[in-house]
């Protein structure tokens, strides 16, 4: 109800870190500018962040550059980086509760999903990668003539890095660790709605050793700092998750400048379809929480559900009470499943997707409006009867919003699936194996979860077909963005 969200918890938490961290030290903007950081629960200041420019970039890219050409980090032992990053995820894991705290304050998130599922799999992920690092190499060739041919993987250099708001922390560590490992330095740009775990957990690494430059992270704004960033000459690699149309700004800038190789992770709209022989409420439940998981704020949201319709009318019912049960109110409350929108530009568009809907042929059947009267809350909604046409099946809302559609067979839904300029991710529900294969090899997509969904282990790669971006992050796939190959070919005098 409206009255849990007016008597709010005090987050658990101090903001300690606001500054830029150049070179191993929180300094100001070049600048001296700043900008507010909102707790999106009641739209009030929780911090002002220094607010880095091109300026800024530069001095952090310099930095970088420093670390990667003088070393150490480049030049020290693959082992002993590893042991820096184990150790960065020991310190993480000690300040799991407190750093959950912070995530849940600047972003909104549920803090049990924060403290249980985020900090420990960030931690996680940083550990599987500090297993790579000294697990980099290349190969011998055998060669035409008499040449001894082998390959060096080498890092590629100063890393560029630009992060979205939903999650900060994961997607530090999924562009953070592989990079680290590889052997390259940093600079990394974080969302302007959420600065403040990624400069905690900056801080917490210096202490487990990590050398001045080999992380910057500059806090800042899109079209100022985090252009900067993807244009810079002496940036050598640029790694970029948020939207497809800034995706596309980024690429451009990358290209202009000094050809860097991009890899993209960008939006989605993925099906998730349940056939007519799955087990109903374990598919309501998951379809449920594939939409309207981290307030539906996830590239990969399951955002089209497809359901059979000889189950369509049963399985409405179901998703409509469950959505209906859904509680939202104050994340860092026990049971709460739903905190607000992340800003305030999130929350009108997500009501104006809502607007659209009502205004279409689709029947709300709850859910449509705001959530109480303060901070970003949106009920959680269901429409059914979606057709293709309608702005709500082809927009990524990014938002509590299900829209459930109809379907009669197999080859239709996977066309109908597929009519999206996206393929991030999809959803198979069925019993049957033949039905299964048939839609993971007919569906374009990244990543097809079958009877399950948002599994995210470290060794999973995830990236998107089309135009939901360019690459895959996590895995052993992630290294291959972050090293180049150099032949090295030698004479043999005596073969
Ligand atoms: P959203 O619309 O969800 O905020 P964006 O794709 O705009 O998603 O933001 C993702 C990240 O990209 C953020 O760190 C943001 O500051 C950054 N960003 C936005 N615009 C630009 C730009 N023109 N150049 C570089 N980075 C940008």
């Amino acid at each position: 109800t409206a009255a849990a969200v007016e008597e709010l918890t005090t987050p658990p938490v101090q903001v300690n870190f606001t500054k830029l961290l150049i070179n191993g030290q929180f300094v100001d903007s070049a600048s001296g500018k700043t900008f507010p950081t909102l707790d999106p629960r009641t739209e009030e200041v929780i911090a002002n962040v220094a607010e880095g420019d091109a300026e800024d970039i530069n001095r952090a890219v310099a930095a970088a550059r420093k670390a990667f050409d003088e070393g150490p980090w480049p030049k020290m032992s693959a082992y002993e980086r590893s042991k820096i990053m184990l150790k960065f995820a020991d310190l993480v894991e000690k300040h799991n509760d407190e750093l959950a705290a912070l995530e849940t304050w600047d972003n909104g998130k549920p803090y049990l999903q924060a403290a249980q599922a985020e900090v420990p799999s960030f931690v996680r992920l940083f550990r599987y990668y500090a297993g790579w690092a000294d697990k980099i190499h290349g190969l011998t060739v055998p060669a035409d003539g008499p040449h001894h041919v082998q390959t060096l993987h080498e890092p590629i250099g100063v890393a560029g890095q630009i992060i979205p708001w939903n999650f900060p922390l994961l997607m530090f560590a999924w562009k953070v660790g592989p990079a680290l490992a590889c052997g390259n330095t940093i600079v990394l740009k974080t969302a302007e709605q959420t600065p403040l775990t990624a400069l905690y957990v900056a801080n917490l690494f210096h202490e487990a050793g990590l050398p001045p430059g080999v992380l910057n992270i500059v806090s800042g704004f899109g079209p100022t700092a985090g252009a900067a960033l993807a244009s810079h000459m002496d940036v050598d690699k640029l790694a970029f998750t948020g939207s497809t149309e800034t995706g596309k700004t980024v690429l451009g800038l990358a290209a202009k400048s000094n050809l860097k190789p991009v890899t993209l992770e960008l939006g989605g709209k993925s099906p998730f379809i349940i056939c007519e022989d799955a087990d109903i409420d374990h598919a309501v439940e998951l379809a449920h929480f594939a939409l309207f998981f981290n307030q539906g704020q996830c590239c990969c949201a399951g955002s089209r559900t497809y359901v059979h319709e000889r189950v369509y009318d049963e399985f409405i019912e179901k998703a409509k009470t469950r959505a209906m049960r859904r509680v939202v109110g104050d994340p860092f409350k026990k049971g709460v499943e739903q905190g607000p929108q992340i800003d305030s530009e999130q929350f009108q568009k997500v009501l104006r997707y809502i607007r659209s809907g009502r205004d279409s042929s689709a029947t709300l059947e709850c859910g449509g409006d705001r959530f109480g009267s303060k901070g970003y809350f949106i009920q959680p909604t269901v429409f059914s009867n979606v057709k293709e046409d309608m702005l709500i099946a082809q927009d990524e809302i990014f938002g509590p919003v299900q829209c459930v559609f109809k379907f009669k067979d197999i080859g239709e839904v996977i066309k109908r699936a597929n009519n999206t300029r996206y393929g991030l991710a999809a959803g198979v529900f069925t019993k049957n194996i033949d039905t299964a294969n048939t839609l993971t090899r007919g569906l374009r997509a990244g990543t097809v979860w079958v009877n399950c969904y948002d599994v995210f282990d470290a060794g999973i790669p995830f990236g998107g077909y089309k135009m939901s971006g360019m690459g895959r992050e996590k895995g052993i796939y992630s290294l291959s963005n972050y090293l180049q190959v150099k032949a090295v070919v030698t004479p043999l005098k005596n073969p």
